[in-house]
């Protein structure tokens, strides 16, 4: 049986963040959609990616850029529920299905993320550094007809938003017919 589950975990689960891959994020929210049709309830879905991290690897090297990919996974399940789906979905990229939670309680979530992210002080080169990242995230509540697809490419697109408006922030997509795009910044401090 233990065979079997770290079988399983090789193939679900990424190495270096512990989280579910790519593949098995996109299945998380197939299965989150497919559920909610029956038995209606709010969800989220939030894209993340790491701030300038090219500069990261180029500045420390890539093995301290897979601490900083690292820490972000550890972050991840100590600030999201254990019934949240957390996947890696590329490099400095996750994915996050949320059930149970609309876009406005998702949104402090990864403010708290966020901020606790920037306060890491890491090392390399000999010296301290420290990160930020960018997310975007959505709910079915604004888009009840949108399929799993577009949830996503609404996440990505309000967090390519918050990356052009100056990263370090959390956008949350507002619906194709609303005002400009809610957003919200704590600063950097
Ligand atoms: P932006 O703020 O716009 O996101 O800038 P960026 O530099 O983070 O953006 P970009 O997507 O161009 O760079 C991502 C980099 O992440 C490029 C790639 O070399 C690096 N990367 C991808 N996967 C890994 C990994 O597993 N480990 C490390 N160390 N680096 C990775
Ligand atoms: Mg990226
Ligand atoms: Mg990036």
């Amino acid at each position: 049986v233990r065979r079997m589950r770290d079988l399983e975990q090789a193939m679900t689960r990424d190495g270096l963040t512990g989280l579910i891959k790519h593949a098995s994020i996109k299945e998380a929210l197939q299965a989150e959609w497919a559920y909610v049709r029956r038995h209606p309830r709010p969800f989220s879905v939030a894209m993340l990616d790491i701030d300038h991290f090219k500069a990261v690897n180029d500045t420390y090297g890539h093995a301290v850029g897979d601490l900083v990919i690292a820490a972000v996974g550890t972050l991840l399940r100590q600030h999201f529920r254990s019934t949240d789906k957390l996947g890696r979905y590329g490099g400095e990229e996750f994915a996050l299905v949320l059930p149970d939670c609309a876009a406005e309680s998702a949104e402090r979530l990864l403010n708290g993320l966020r901020a606790a992210f920037a306060a890491i002080q890491f090392m390399g080169a000999g010296q301290l550094f420290s990160c930020t990242l960018s997310a975007g995230v959505v709910d079915n509540i604004i888009f009840p007809d949108d399929s799993p697809e577009t949830l996503i490419e609404q996440a990505d697109q309000a967090l390519y938003k918050a990356k052009r408006g100056g990263r370090n922030r959390v956008c949350r997509a507002t619906g194709s017919y609303g005002p400009a795009d809610h957003e919200t910044t704590r600063g950097a401090s």
